[in-house]
């Protein structure tokens, strides 16, 4: 057993999406937090994000206001286009979000998210260039190692250090992440062509493996994501933009334009990975959150968004609960099945039904599967911050 008593401190590894967020919600209960980046600075990644009604609402839980300032930075979505490479439009479909859950499906610069967050946290709190390489836990604390030689007692560790974790290699040694089968290239460059109205998004598909996404992220910027079935996770060209231009030839315009049109160092090349999913996040005083914790292939767009909701959860946990055992059990418990049954979704089960999983997981993700997609979304997108708060305090009374 732990020691009977709530936490005084909280040391977080990764300055991402996670670890602000997890920052913000720690301090508004109260607790100390210092936030620790392998970076040396934070600098822009060429990515957009979008942000759903779950992890909207949960975001204005942790720093009320805040939806004021992401839909001033972003472009809320008011109509999502599929259309055919060769330029015809199959399906353009009114996003309704906003009218169905009260808040809309918003993209934004991953960037200006990031400074966003961290604008509401105390600048002395966030220590950069700093690289967790190990940590060593007993009952009362947890000795966090830096690469430079640092070290740093804490009572709780939060590894927010994404899905190469290194927290999680330490805790849980589950090796590499899991290859997808398909390698994508991204930018965010200012852009705008007479193809693309505002507020709007393009998935571009075809016949060949490839997909192509051009999403309005607000302030004259665009996000074009290209992804392609490969076996290789990587490109053995050392000229990625060619590469890109090369795989997306012939495609109707405005896809060859945007890729000229991209500067070749903003071109960025990724394997799509995931993890299988973990039974248990924490242990002893150390615990996982955001893509160190639960990895997904990025087809629903619920990363960042279920990062949040780890995040006020946490906190939440931690301050309600008497003890810093029962805190974690808690936040494992309600996490861990809700987002294995997103990384599932969002693999779109195959493979994943003959894991061995638990039958429990099976079953439920068989279950959620078979919800029809405006059911499953009432699921997801009605997660109410405030309401799983009360839930947890009814519970405990
Ligand atoms: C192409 C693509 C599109 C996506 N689209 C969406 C979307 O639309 N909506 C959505 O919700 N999600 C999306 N995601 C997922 C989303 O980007 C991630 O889920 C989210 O960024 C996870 O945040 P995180 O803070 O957990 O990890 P990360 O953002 O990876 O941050 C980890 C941080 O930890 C730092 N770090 C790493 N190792 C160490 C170390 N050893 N010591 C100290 N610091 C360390 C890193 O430098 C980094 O700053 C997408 C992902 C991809 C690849």
């Amino acid at each position: 057993m732990l020691e009977q008593k709530l936490i005084k401190n909280a040391t977080v590894i990764g300055a991402g999406i996670g670890g602000l967020a997890v920052a913000l919600a720690l301090r508004k209960q109260g607790i100390d937090v210092q936030v620790y980046e392998k970076a040396q600075q934070l600098l822009p990644v060429g990515a957009g994000l979008t942000l759903f009604p779950n992890g909207l609402n949960t975001l204005e839980a942790i720093s009320p206001g805040i939806i004021k300032s992401l839909i001033d930075a972003g472009s809320p979505t008011h109509q999502v286009n599929i259309k055919k490479s060769s330029g015809e439009t199959i399906f353009p479909q009114p996003q309704k979000l906003l009218e169905k859950y009260g808040q809309p499906m918003l993209n934004i610069r991953w960037s200006r998210l990031q400074e966003i967050l961290a604008s509401k946290l105390p600048k002395d709190i966030i220590y950069l260039n700093h690289r967790f390489v190990n940590f060593k836990q007993d009952k009362n604390s947890v000795e966090v190692e830096f690469s430079h030689g640092k070290t740093l007692h804490t009572d709780l560790l939060i590894g927010c250090d994404g899905i190469n974790s290194a927290v999680r290699q330490t805790l849980v040694k589950d090796g590499l992440p899991r290859y997808a089968g398909r390698l994508s290239w991204r930018a965010v460059i200012e852009y705008s062509h007479e193809l693309l109205p505002l507020n709007q998004v393009f998935i571009i598909t075809s016949n060949t493996g490839k997909i192509f996404t051009i999403i309005d992220v607000g302030g004259g910027y665009i996000f074009w994501s290209a992804g392609m079935l490969s076996e290789d996770d990587f490109a053995p060209s050392q000229q990625v933009k060619s590469r890109v231009l090369q795989e997306y030839s012939g495609w109707a315009e405005p896809v060859e334009a945007i890729i000229q049109a991209t500067p070749v160092d903003k071109v960025v090349e990724r394997p799509i990975c995931d993890r299988p999913p973990l039974q248990c996040w924490s242990q002893g005083r150390v615990t996982l959150l955001g893509d160190a914790a639960h990895p997904m292939i990025p087809s629903l767009g619920q990363g960042a968004n279920t990062a949040f909701e780890d995040a006020w959860e946490l906190a939440n946990y931690l301050s309600d609960c008497d003890n810093l055992e029962s805190a974690l059990a808690k936040y494992d418990q309600s996490r861990v099945e809700r987002t294995q049954i997103i990384q599932a979704r969002s693999a779109i089960q195959g493979s994943r039904s003959y894991e061995a999983d638990s039958d429990k997981f099976l079953s439920k993700a068989i279950q959620q599967t078979q919800l029809s997609q405006s059911e499953f979304e009432d699921w997801l997108y009605n997660y109410n911050p405030h309401l799983i708060r009360e839930e947890g305090r009814g519970k405990r009374e």
